[in-house]
């Protein structure tokens, strides 16, 4: 007998063809997935007794016979009559087709899906499909039905002993590949690895006397029961480490894992492991494996579940997953909004009772998973919510408070005159270690932040917590850095300050991309002469702009500007400002006592024209001010020549500055070299 598939469109088979080839795979999974499911509905018949025979041996199996050119797939299932294939198999009617095979004709997974194409997916690669099949039904007579890709198939009575079905394949000329034992292997253990009816693929090998040779039993290439379908109870750590090498093979052995396990309002089981996240984010991506009633569907979790999750690796099992449509329709999905954030409160549920568990066993895995947990913080406000409660800060001693023990730790020493807890960080303890030195004999607590996102994380924690800032130890002098009082002020006349200025500024080394701006403070006889610091908010800019990547844009282009921190209370300072005195002052003098008597006049002038507007002065008076202004800076300019000239010659400056470059890890080339040189110079003396 002949007939016509019910298509309405014109002819399904050339768009089925022509999937994009990387999908052409897909047809073995569809294909044996058929197999299977048909042997599970012929079990729970059994299981209600409405199918009485004996069940057997039920294994499906996969035989390739490269000489035939053929890939045969077969079950011991409930098998179909010719009723059964007529409208199961050749009634494939649908409205609408035309218009939505157009729209995803790149997207296999999507016509697979919306027309319950799947047994038809085998035309992606075969000319000719045959199915040879005799139903479960008591006097059920075998046919087969053949189609070699166009609408039109053939069906006839056969001879067929057992119950079940074949699905042979021919393959076609262009989709070779498909009879390569090799290839089929692979895909059925990418697919089928799960499944919870047994696959045979040929027989199990052995080697023999040098050779190997076939054995006669089955080469099961599944696992029937996988980890994530058994109870948790009745798992121990080791199931699940079996488990993640089993899916990974070679891998490091993960952190810790949880079970998923919902009924309600949707299916999901699965298991999910944390492994160790290293600094690359994208390479940890794409490691959960996505399964409908265990058949893979894909690793590529994306909408599915929240960005932060996809670091995690595992198994993600859900029929309620629409999995078959397209990423948007995913995502818009309200099943898989709810799996999503069922995912997320199990996730940090799970990390809560680990730390509550064992507090000391979750400190020292923190430094593997911090980045994740920062990641999630990050980008999902409810989980920042969530991880409050086990989101670790780790100070430069190592070791570990919550947020709410840190607050309380620094509360007494660290709070400023504005009632601001000040929480100090370095993001490198070595390059940082004198400030931290510092900060410490000064009593106060430093915090280690050298995360990767850890710049994002310090604004997150200072939006969500009124009154707590966080500055890294060496943005500013140790006495500036938690302002309690205002500070002493420094005994240094203005002109005095002006001349150390110039002395410093022309001494500093050019550095790239590098300004400094020379400040004075009373810091007390005790501390550093000189102190280069950065300031907190500039510094933070630009190490943002920097972590985004792309354009620098404003922050990023600005060179870095550091402060010259000149201590007025130190001798050396003192000393400084006397031997130039000393040594220039005669020089100096005359020039800032003809600058003071501009100055005078300068004052005079304006308090005359104080009630004139501007273009109500005569030109006379405007050139008498210009006239004065340009002395000045001419004044100005001799006198810092005679500072700067001096300077040079003050190797006490030179040496000042380049230790506190130094300390700062700034010094570098041939500024270090004359500093080196510099230095064994005055041991000579
Ligand atoms: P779906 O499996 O999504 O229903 P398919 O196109 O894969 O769509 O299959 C259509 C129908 O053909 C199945 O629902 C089933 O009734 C029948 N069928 C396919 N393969 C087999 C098989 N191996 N044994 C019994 N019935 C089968």
């Amino acid at each position: 007998m002949k007939g016509t598939i019910g298509v309405t469109t014109d002819n399904i088979f050339p768009v089925i063809k022509k999937f994009l080839y990387s999908d052409h795979e897909i047809f073995l999974r569809e294909i044996v997935s058929n197999a299977v499911d048909a042997t599970q509905k012929l079990k729970t018949l059994s299981s209600v007794g409405e199918f009485k025979g004996e069940l057997g041996d039920t294994t499906v199996s996969v035989k390739l016979d490269k000489q035939a050119g053929t890939l045969t797939i077969s079950d011991r299932g409930i098998g179909m009559t010719q009723d059964d294939i007529d409208k199961y198999i050749n009634q494939i009617a649908f409205s609408g087709a035309t218009e939505f095979l157009d729209k995803y004709k790149d997207d296999a997974n999507a016509i697979i899906g919306h027309f319950g194409l799947g047994f038809y997916s085998a035309f992606m690669v075969a000319k000719q499909v045959d199915i040879v099949t005799k139903s479960y039904k008591q006097d059920a007579k075998a046919v087969k039905w053949s189609c070699d890709g166009t609408p039109n198939y053939t069906i006839e009575e056969v001879d067929k002993q057992d119950r079940g079905t074949d699905i042979v394949l021919h393959i076609a000329d262009d989709e070779k590949e498909f009879l390569e034992e090799n290839r089929i292997d692979f895909l059925l253990k990418k697919y089928c690895k799960f499944l919870p009816v047994a696959i045979a693929f040929g027989k199990k090998k052995e080697w023999k006397d040098g050779k190997e040779v076939e054995t006669d039993q089955d080469n099961i290439i599944n696992d029937v029961n996988p980890t994530w379908t058994r109870k948790p109870a009745d798992l121990k750590d080791e199931d699940y480490d079996k488990f993640y090498s089993q899916l990974y093979p070679g891998s490091e052995k993960p952190l810790f894992h949880f079970h998923l396990n919902v009924d309600f309002p949707f299916h999901l089981t699965g298991i999910l492991y944390f492994s160790k996240v290293h600094s690359n984010l994208d390479f940890q991506r794409n490691k959960i494996q996505l399964y409908s009633n265990q058949v893979f569907v894909t690793d590529n979790v994306e909408g599915v579940v929240p960005d932060f999750l996809s670091l995690l690796h595992g198994v993600i099992d859900s029929p309620d997953i629409p999995l078959n449509v397209s990423r948007s329709y995913l995502q818009a999905d309200q099943n898989v909004k709810k799996i999503s954030s069922h995912i997320t409160k199990k996730v940090s549920d799970s990390l809560e009772s680990l730390f509550k568990k064992d507090r000391k066993d979750f400190e020292e895995k923190w430094n593997s998973m911090s980045l994740f947990i920062t990641y999630g913080m990050l980008s999902d406000e409810k989980f920042y919510d969530r991880a409050a409660s086990f989101f670790l800060l780790k100070n430069t001693e190592g070791k570990f408070f919550t947020l709410d023990e840190y607050k309380k730790l620094i509360e007494k020493e660290q709070t400023d005159k504005d009632k601001n807890i000040i929480a100090l960080y370095a993001s490198d303890a070595i390059a940082q270690h004198a400030y931290i030195n510092a900060a410490k004999a000064k009593g106060y607590d430093v915090l280690l932040l050298n995360g990767q996102l850890d710049t994002h994380l310090i604004n997150a924690l200072e939006q969500k917590n009124e009154k707590l800032r966080f500055t890294r130890v060496d943005s500013d002098v140790v006495e500036r850095l938690i302002v309690k009082e205002d500070l002493q002020k420094t005994s240094l006349t203005s002109a005095q300050q002006e001349a150390l200025t110039t002395t410093f500024k022309s001494s500093i080394p050019a550095i790239d991309k590098t300004e400094f701006y020379v400040e004075f403070q009373n810091l007390g006889e005790q501390q550093q002469p000189l102190v280069i610091t950065q300031q907190e908010f500039m510094r933070r800019m630009q190490d943002m702009a920097k972590v985004s990547g792309g354009p620098m844009g404003f922050y990023g282009e600005m060179p870095a500007s550091y402060s010259l921190v000149v201590n007025t209370a130190h001798p050396v300072v003192a000393k400084i400002l006397n031997d130039e005195e000393q040594a220039i002052g005669d020089q100096v003098k005359p020039l800032n006592d003809q600058r003071n008597q501009l100055d005078k006049q300068i004052t005079d002038w304006n308090t005359a024209h104080k009630d004139v507007k501007y273009e109500d002065i005569p030109q006379a008076d405007k050139d008498d001010k210009k006239k004065y202004e340009d002395e000045m800076a001419e004044l100005r300019k001799q006198s810092d020549q005679i500072i700067s000239q001096y300077a040079a010659t003050n190797t006490t400056v030179r040496q000042l500055i380049d230790l506190a470059l130094l300390s700062n890890n700034m010094l570098k080339g041939e500024a270090l070299s004359q500093f080196v040189q510099r230095s064994f110079d005055l041991l000579k003396e």
